[in-house]
């Protein structure tokens, strides 16, 4: 089933997008199944099952942290943490760059539409945010992350992930090495990769509900 289910979509996307498989409802025995299969990327947005998982891989998995990062968590992380995909406090940065053990690429999270959405800066907000972190050694912006507003409106997804390819386009302009997007999920990832995704999020339609 998971096999089947990645492969579908390997097939669909292509070979250029990177597919995080998002195990966060999933145990280690069907985490190491998606393994098998040929899954590379893994996404967990919990402290815990990040540290599960990244146990359980082998070393040529990556873990991609997903999910809402406290600074004072990433002390218990930072030694397995390669991909951070939500930083948006610079109080995060901070302990990245203490903690001085390798860079992390990171994704700065964007709020593109959604206004109830607690998560991410600001469209306008996101450049000033990679110009404080320019000279950091530890924390690598390597591109921008957003999630689309639950809705069966099409056209507002379309408009989010369009939002963040412009954006991405404008910073690149200014900070050449912010080149990746990482959105779409289960529900919209066609139209993500339609909109210049690099890096998708997939949960259900990979692991089953
Ligand atoms: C859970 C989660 C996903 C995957 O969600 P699905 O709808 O199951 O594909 C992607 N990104 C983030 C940040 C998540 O928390």
């Amino acid at each position: 089933m998971i096999k089947e289910n990645y492969e579908q979509i390997k097939n669909e996307v292509g070979e250029d997008i990177n597919i995080i498989a998002v195990t966060k409802y999933h145990t280690v025995e069907e985490t190491l199944k998606a393994y098998e299969a040929g899954v590379r990327h893994f996404g967990e947005n919990r402290i815990e099952g990040f540290i599960e998982k990244r146990a359980a891989l082998p070393d040529d998995a990556e873990v991609h942290f997903i999910g809402t990062m406290q600074s004072r968590k990433v002390k218990d992380v930072i030694g397995e943490l390669h991909y951070l995909h939500s930083l948006e406090r610079e109080s995060v940065a901070k302990k990245i760059e203490q903690a001085g053990q390798h860079v992390v690429n990171c994704f700065i999270q964007v709020n593109v539409s959604d206004e109830s959405s607690k998560h991410g800066l600001k469209p306008d907000e996101v450049e000033a945010f990679i110009g404080k972190l320019k000279d950091y050694k530890y924390v690598k912006v390597i591109g921008l992350m957003t999630m689309a507003p639950h809705t069966e409106d099409s056209s507002i997804i379309e408009n989010t992930f369009e939002g963040l390819k412009e954006l991405r386009d404008e910073i690149a302009a200014v900070y050449p090495d912010v080149t990746e997007l990482s959105m779409g999920m289960s529900n919209d990832y066609p139209i993500a990769v339609k909109h210049g995704a690099s890096y998708i999020r997939i949960g259900s339609k990979i692991m089953g509900s």
